[in-house]
């Protein structure tokens, strides 16, 4: 089940950590963590996809708009209250965090499953062969065993982020 961890984002990172049992236990969790890699979620709704953090990277960029329109009028130069930075520094930083919110709200928008299912009832690598239910403390098996597909659409997306991140001569 969570037996290694990769990221899906930032889109250009390229690390797979992995427990010695699960490298060991065939090529299935390798694969899975591989494709956290590039790019895919989990085919259920959790934390990590897009819906939560979508909310709250919106809420900041709500924010930090909010406090360059209440300053637009100040000049540059004028300290800042506690933060000991002149408006100008403070900007800048704003605009650098607006910059980097606005590329990961493009990428959570990307990398959304299109559709949900429910976890451990598809035969999809992404999916898991089980849990444990925390409400009922049953253990839930996926009737599908380990994973065999990836479906078209997490081919395509696996494809753009090979080349679009993944693909650079050093
Ligand atoms: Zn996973």
């Amino acid at each position: 089940m969570e037996l290694g961890h990769a990221k899906v984002y930032p889109r250009d990172i390229n690390y797979i950590m992995m427990t010695p049992s699960a490298a060991g236990g065939g090529y299935v969790s390798f694969v899975h963590e591989l494709g956290h890699a590039l790019g895919l979620h989990h085919p259920w709704k959790s934390i990590g996809t897009y819906k939560d953090r979508l909310k709250r990277i919106e809420a900041r960029e709500m924010q930090l708009k909010t406090y360059l329109a209440n300053n637009k009028l100040y000049k540059d130069n004028i300290k800042v209250g506690n933060f000991g930075k002149t408006l100008g520094e403070l900007r800048n930083e704003i605009n650098k965090e607006l910059a980097q919110l606005r590329q990961e709200k493009t990428a959570k928008i990307r990398l959304n499953p299109k559709i949900y299912f429910k976890r451990s009832t598809t035969e999809n690598i992404m999916d898991y062969n089980g849990y444990n239910d925390t409400k009922t403390q049953e253990i839930i098996y996926n009737t599908f065993s380990e994973g065999t597909t990836f479906w078209k659409w997490q081919w395509d997306l696996m494809n753009e982020e090979v080349k679009t991140y993944h693909s650079k001569l050093l």
